[in-house]
């Protein structure tokens, strides 16, 4: 049986390396966490969320699921999006996709993938939604990043319509929905226009990111 050592080994030496720089790092971090952010990203291994904005253990919630999708009745997804909000009530969500997203690029062929199909459903969906959008094009890779960008849209849209998400902002409670994309080929993230604080803003900020994608559409 396989013990993976080499992982093991190189946990070992993280974890020194940590407790040499900060001899308090690990002890304050198990009394406590409090994040003030919430990713919701996608589970490809190269977009690793506290690498990407440089955050340490313990400054960023994480959730990820293939696509980084947020469908209304996924209790998995749903559970950390209220933990994060109503308990450790971080100021910010952010929804972050990236280009060259397999499931995006899955969701758009016709070929069977199996069982994870039903969940590219949701991006379909999407894909439906804005196909006057995406459908004129011919080029696959422009149609595969302009998805990308739409469904982090949608998906952020989603989080703004959760009760969680609502029931903060009647509450008062200082909360902000982001959606963000993130470019394999350069390592950076691009703001993609919605930024949500209040239910007023939902409606307008969604119009404005799809303005901004259709603008990159017309070139
Ligand atoms: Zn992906």
């Amino acid at each position: 049986m396989s013990s993976l050592k080499d992982l093991f080994d190189k946990n070992q030496g993280w974890s020194e390396r940590i407790s040499q720089q900060d001899p308090d790092f690990f002890p304050t971090l198990a009394a406590q966490q409090a994040p003030q952010y919430l990713w919701i990203g996608c589970s490809d291994s190269r977009v690793p969320a506290n690498e990407i904005v440089d955050l340490l253990p313990g400054e960023l919630f994480v959730h990820r699921n293939v696509s980084n999708l947020v469908v209304h009745s996924d209790m998995n997804c749903l559970s950390v999006l209220q933990f994060a909000v109503e308990v450790l009530k971080v100021r910010h969500v952010m929804v972050v996709g990236h280009y060259g997203c397999g499931g995006v690029r899955a969701s758009m062929d016709t070929r069977r993938h199996g069982l994870i199909d039903n969940w590219l459903s949701h991006i379909r969906d999407v894909y439906h939604q804005y196909r006057d959008l995406i459908g004129p094009w011919q080029d696959t890779a422009v149609q595969n990043d302009r998805l990308c960008e739409l469904n982090v849209i949608e998906q952020a849209h989603n989080v703004c319509n959760t009760t969680i998400v609502q029931d903060a902002w009647d509450r008062g409670q200082p909360l902000t929905v982001h959606g963000w994309v993130y470019t394999l080929t350069n390592g950076k993230l691009t703001d993609l226009d919605f930024c949500v604080s209040g239910r007023d803003e939902i409606d307008p900020e969604l119009d404005r990111a799809v303005s901004r994608v259709a603008r990159v559409m017309r070139g």
